[in-house]
């Protein structure tokens, strides 16, 4: 199978950016695209920063870092990115938005192209539906946040997904340096099957007042050997993020036990997303 050379990665938030780092640090030619020219200008500093502390650290020279930045095009335009031999989409978890861009692709890039989309919940299949005819092209490639970082890459297969695009999925993650397993196409996958109930049951616990947060969290890292604790990682993740999917998980699997606890909801409502506002279940500095 042959190496992928170059990448369009759709979306440049904290996803998008670090997919297209980690792709540029591969050695391949990537396409940051964005509808925002701030959140471009974002992600190229966002990646400055990133190399310039590789280099601080000694894991690459000078000199690999700036080749890295420079195979990196910042564009607003899909069809400046029509050479890519690989699709990523890591735009906002919204299924209008996808679908819209997923028909774009389609009339853009050459018929051998990937498509892959970055969503932690929205079902491949359904999004598959807004290419037709190329939906065996369609797969889920679920990365982890920090990209840079974190070794999996989900790989979700849709109804209509073909095996050799699970293949060449599973290549591409290789080729990144990520450790690729597959997954079916149920809601939540299996990560955030399994990591959002749990999620969710912290928040039932500080709640009832089992145990104050601070003590919900050391439990699950001292006792579980959990790096962070349930609550901190909501607050990384987005209380928003976390109730929306277990949202999907609750309509999409129709049993009560996936509905987000009325203290997520609360905290939502009050604007307290996490690290990102400043305040979640934790504050923060900025
Ligand atoms: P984000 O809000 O940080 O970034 C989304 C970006 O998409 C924004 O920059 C926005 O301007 C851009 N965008 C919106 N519409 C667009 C369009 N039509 N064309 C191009 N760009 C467009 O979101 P994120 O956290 O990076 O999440 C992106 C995707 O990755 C989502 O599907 C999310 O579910 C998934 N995901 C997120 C995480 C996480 O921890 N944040 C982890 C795994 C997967």
């Amino acid at each position: 199978m042959a190496e992928a050379r170059s990448i369009a990665v759709i979306g440049a938030g904290t996803m998008g950016s670090g997919i297209a780092l980690t792709a540029a640090t591969a050695g391949l030619q990537a396409w940051q695209i964005d509808v925002s020219d701030e959140q471009l200008v974002r992600a190229r500093a966002y990646h400055e920063k990133m190399l310039n502390r590789n280099v601080d650290k000694q894991r690459m020279t000078r000199e690999e870092a700036d080749a890295a930045i420079a195979r990196i095009s910042y564009v607003t335009d899909m069809n400046d990115a029509k050479a890519a031999d690989w699709v990523v989409e890591a735009a906002s978890e919204n299924i209008a938005i996808k679908k819209k861009i997923f028909q774009q692709m389609v009339n853009v890039f050459s018929n051998d192209v990937v498509f892959a989309t970055n969503t932690s919940s929205i079902s491949i299949t359904e999004i598959a539906t807004a290419v037709a005819s190329h939906s065996e092209r369609v797969v889920g490639m679920h990365f982890f946040n920090p990209v840079p970082v974190m070794k999996l890459v989900e790989v979700i297969r849709g109804l209509q997904t073909s095996g050799e695009t699970v293949q060449r999925t599973i290549a591409l993650a290789q080729q990144l340096g990520k450790t690729a397993v597959p997954a079916n196409d149920r809601a939540g996958f299996v990560s955030n099957r399994v990591l959002m109930p749990m999620i969710n049951e912290a928040f039932y616990a500080w709640m009832e007042g089992v145990a104050e947060p601070e003590h919900i969290d050391e439990i699950m890292m001292l006792g579980m050997a959990h790096p962070m604790g349930p609550l901190r990682l909501a607050d990384l993740i987005g209380l928003d993020v976390c109730h929306d999917i277990m949202m999907v998980l609750y309509t999409e699997l129709g049993d009560q036990k996936y509905f987000p606890c009325p203290m997520l909801r609360q905290l939502v409502t009050a604007g307290r997303l996490g690290n990102k506002s400043g305040r979640g279940v934790y504050e923060y500095t900025p």
